[in-house]
């Protein structure tokens, strides 16, 4: 028996005979010729990359779909395609200007200091090796996998992914890799163990078909594991089965209140990938998503194309199932510097959440607008208003939408209007005019997170104040109360969206005071559905 210790990159243990694939193979005698024929060679083995691609697109998932699509893009991408011409100008012939422009492109990147450019690298060196081997007459490793095995690899590339049957494949070691790059958040989302930064030694062709057992917990690795590590790992494996299988049952239990009404549990999420796990998770739906995400990250755009293609991609990360967007909720704790805002004295008291649709309005327009568009073309959605306190800013909010609705329509650009639009309940005024607010909208959010902090005038973020956060708290539940009357009396649904939806005492008062939709950060639904499972079949 070998152990050698690595990164952990995906949890769970694995054991199964091993897959060595291992790519550092070098040694072709390359033939340079004219550089314009050097050229010729290097366009047509771009086309026939693209081709591989697009068939490898057809047959993936959504996860590979978004890295291929982006290796596409790059297969065009003119700093590239210059950079390679300038080598084959230089005389150097077609795949060994691939090759240096691959290195000073990735190395550009990675000096950008960016752990997403950095993190990408690893999709151009992937289609860029593609573009080496066509050149090369070298066929690309196919994995044919006829039973299940391990894979113990220099690195997993994410085309490796599109092209490998799934069932077979027990667990991933590599000797590279990083627990963030691609292969590995694959290798979570579908719940494969994974091990990165293994000593090389490993990659030794003589591993083929030999026993491997993988902890991706601890990041263990044992190649021919002797009687003892095989039985415990039999053992813990056992176990773990037993626990997916109730876990796998949760996901799919609903829960009712004791008057036998289904409380729906759902997931707050920031983006698609959230909401892939959020769903796979068993959420029954996306309670909140935080549009103002589009502003903290780098990957994302916020031209009216970069936000039909989020919200477009959130929508169709939810399955058919409901999706609450809210619109962008800037200022106090979400403050955000790549906006000018007038500096104020108290900005949680200030143009934060829909006040700043009078000062940004072509901010709030185009929002407006790649909602309606993104509902369009893929289904109803919900959207809500955050930090309403007047009836005011619902009014002149609708009256944009109305605007910006009548303008496109006119325009062809959209025939339906497919939003549901709700308000979140997230200060004691709103809470106090919500028999009013309930006739204008669809649907109540209540945000206890600000309606705690407005009504007991306890910063959010403040620990100092934090003996008066309370979301529980009588003045809390007395507008929670007086939101659900509203909001029944005038037929419209309200759910919560606070943190403390996830507080299993918090929860089983709201459900108390008659709220039957909760939603929370995705890791706290099963633990929440549990809790409540039990108090409730307690009582029936
Ligand atoms: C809330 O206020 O409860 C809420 C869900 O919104 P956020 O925490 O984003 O302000
Ligand atoms: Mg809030």
């Amino acid at each position: 028996m070998i152990k050698y210790v690595g990164t952990p990159a995906s949890s769970g243990l694995a054991m199964a005979k091993i897959k060595v694939v291992n790519r550092r193979i070098a040694g072709f005698k390359r033939v340079v010729l004219a550089p314009h024929r050097e050229r010729a060679l290097f366009n047509a083995a771009i086309i026939l990359a693209k081709d591989e691609l697009i068939e490898l697109i057809k047959n993936s998932d959504d996860a590979h779909r978004d890295i291929l699509n982006f290796q596409l893009v790059m297969l065009d991408d003119e700093g590239l395609k210059r950079l390679v011409n300038e080598k084959i100008e230089a005389s150097v012939g077609a795949a060994c200007a691939v090759e240096i422009a691959m290195e000073e492109y990735c190395s550009r990147l990675k000096a950008i200091n960016d752990g997403y450019l950095s993190e990408r690298t690893t999709d151009i060196r992937d289609v860029l090796t593609r573009v080496i081997d066509i050149l090369d007459g070298k066929h690309r490793e196919r994995f044919e996998l006829t039973e299940p095995v391990v894979i113990v690899a220099d690195e997993i590339l994410p085309s490796d992914l599109a092209a490998m049957e799934r069932k077979y494949i027990k667990g991933f070691v590599t000797a590279g890799g990083s627990y963030q790059n691609h292969a590995n958040i694959i290798a979570r989302t579908m719940g494969i163990p994974s091990v990165c930064c293994v000593n090389s030694e490993v990659l030794n062709p003589l591993n083929n078909d030999k026993i491997v057992a993988i902890d991706g917990y601890t990041g263990e690795v044992f190649v021919s594991p002797n009687d003892g590590t095989m039985a415990l790992f039999t053992h813990r494996m056992n176990l773990e089965k037993r626990e997916d299988h109730l876990t796998n049952q949760l996901k799919h239990t609903t829960v009712y209140a004791p008057d036998k009404t289904h409380i729906q549990i759902f997931a707050n999420c920031n983006d698609p990938q959230d909401i892939t796990l959020a769903i796979n998770n068993g959420a029954e739906g996306i309670g909140l998503v935080r549009s103002e995400v589009l502003f903290m990250s780098k990957e994302h755009d916020l031209s009216l194309a970069g936000q039909i293609r989020f919200y477009t991609e959130c929508i169709t990360a939810c399955k058919g199932k409901e999706i609450t967007i809210r619109v962008f909720d800037i200022g106090a704790d979400k403050p955000l510097e790549s906006l000018e805002m007038e500096k104020e004295p108290n900005p949680a008291l200030g143009m934060r959440g829909v006040r700043l649709m009078y000062a940004q309005p072509k901010l709030f327009e185009t929002q407006i607008e790649a909602l309606l568009v993104s509902a369009d073309r893929c289904g109803k959605i919900n959207v809500m208003i955050p930090m309403v306190s007047l009836v005011e800013d619902v009014k002149d909010y609708l009256e944009m939408v109305q605007r910006v609705k009548n303008r496109i329509m006119d325009e062809g650009i959209i025939t339906q209007d497919n939003i549901n639009w709700g308000v979140m309940i997230e200060t004691p005024s709103a809470a106090f005019i919500s028999d009013q607010l309930a006739q204008m909208v669809n649907f109540f959010s209540i945000g206890t997170n600000d309606l705690t902090q407005y009504t007991l005038a306890a910063d959010r973020i403040n620990t100092n104040a934090s003996k008066y956060y309370n979301p529980v708290h009588p003045s809390v539940i007395g507008l929670m109360e007086m939101t659900i009357k509203n909001a029944n009396k005038y037929g419209i649904k309200v759910s919560v969206c606070g943190e403390s939806a996830a507080d299993f005492e918090s929860a089983k008062i709201y459900i108390e005071k008659g709220i039957r939709c909760l939603s929370m950060a995705q890791n706290a639904m099963l633990p929440i559905k549990q809790h409540l499972i039990d108090e409730f079949s307690a009582k029936n």
